[in-house]
């Protein structure tokens, strides 16, 4: 029997409060399928509410509650379906095929974000059906595999920057999606303090994975939003300068992040909240700008038009703010080691 070795005391949410985190769930559910609904019979509407209005909330909440998103995500309750229905062969993931998958997740991160440019943000159904293909795969390895560790905690696109940006959270939420630990990744990125991309594991895979994600990925969001988004079939004709922009940023930090680590041997884990203050920070220093009508590319993920009643200034207080926010949290602001969530009790072990 295999034990999770990195642990903090084991807490069941009581049958009240689960009651509280199943209605919360329902409400993220029904809000994403609505969502959804929107995407295809209303996509205008739909495009603005998922990628100018959930969407840009996501980071912020990575970093402050992880724990939080991990409980109420609707692709999470995709991927335990199976569990819940009785349906899941419940595999168990070795521990290099865990690395694959952490890979894989960090790959399709990197191979989806510039179809945003050439397609999914001016095109609703089309996100759509990303969004039903997601939900459709995580499904996929909840049914294949043990609880979580398939999708939330393996090969979903989103988990990779979870890791990252959410190393240093501001309370342990409980554990609404596993109200008992069926042991089914080690270490439990829910229950783990202080996890970041590279403490997952030790194969090459791991490794690539973590190097390529905490290297690359701030030069990378610098790079994609540098390219604006496509109209109709004029993506498609610029499919390959959707990709040389953020890969040619992501090349840039990567080299950066791998001088700082190998040469001048900055501490790994203080070297990974840097870069991902650098990270999130480059996020919101266009995309809050953007949300309100003072974007690099006018029409681009807009959410309202303040542009003529604001004052030219207040964007560069905005990424002043930003940028003294996300340095503070993850680099300066005193914290008390905590995990994502408070673990469950066990009720299963390796076999
Ligand atoms: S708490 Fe247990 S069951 Fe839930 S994800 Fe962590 S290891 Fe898996």
């Amino acid at each position: 029997m295999v034990k999770q070795t990195n642990t903090q005391m084991t807490v069941p949410l009581s049958g009240r409060a689960l009651l509280g985190w199943r209605i919360l769930q329902a409400v993220f559910l029904v809000a994403g399928l609505g969502i959804l609904a929107l995407l295809f019979f209303a996509p205008q509407p739909g495009i603005h509410a998922f990628w100018n209005g959930l969407i840009p909330v996501a980071p912020l909440l990575l970093v402050l509650l992880p724990g939080l998103w991990r409980n109420v995500c609707p692709l999470a309750f995709s991927a335990v379906l199976p569990h819940r229905l009785g349906i899941s062969k419940k595999k168990r993931l070795s521990v290099a095929r865990q690395g694959k998958l952490m890979l894989t997740g960090v790959v399709l991160l990197l191979l989806i974000l510039p179809w945003r440019h050439i397609l999914l943000d001016t095109n609703g159904p089309a996100t759509g059906l990303v969004l039903m293909a997601l939900g459709a795969v995580a499904f996929y390895m909840g049914f294949r595999y043990e609880w979580k560790s398939g999708w939330c905690s393996g090969m979903c696109p989103v988990h990779p920057v979870e890791k990252f940006y959410g190393s240093r959270p501001l309370a342990p939420m409980p554990n609404a999606q596993c109200t008992s630990c069926h042991n089914c990744v080690i270490p439990c990125p829910d229950s783990t303090k202080f996890l970041q991309p590279q403490k997952q594991g030790n194969t090459r895979f791991h490794k690539l994975a973590a190097t390529l994600l905490v290297g690359g990925f701030p030069g990378y969001i610098w790079g994609w939003f540098h390219i604006r988004d496509y109209y109709g079939t004029e993506g498609l004709r610029h499919i390959l300068f959707a990709y040389a922009m953020p890969l040619a940023g992501m090349a840039f930090t990567l080299a950066l992040y791998l001088f700082l680590r190998e040469i001048i041997r900055v501490e790994k884990s203080l070297l990974t909240r840097v870069f991902a203050a650098a990270a999130v920070t480059c996020y919101y220093w266009y995309r809050l700008p953007a949300l309100i009508g003072f974007g690099i590319f006018p029409r681009d993920g807009m959410l309202v038009d303040l542009s003529a009643q604001l004052p030219h200034f207040l964007p560069y207080l905005l990424q002043v703010a930003t940028l003294l926010f996300f340095s503070w949290w993850l680099l300066w602001k005193p914290h008390t080691q905590t995990s994502w969530t408070i673990r469950p009790p066990f009720v299963g072990s390796r076999e």
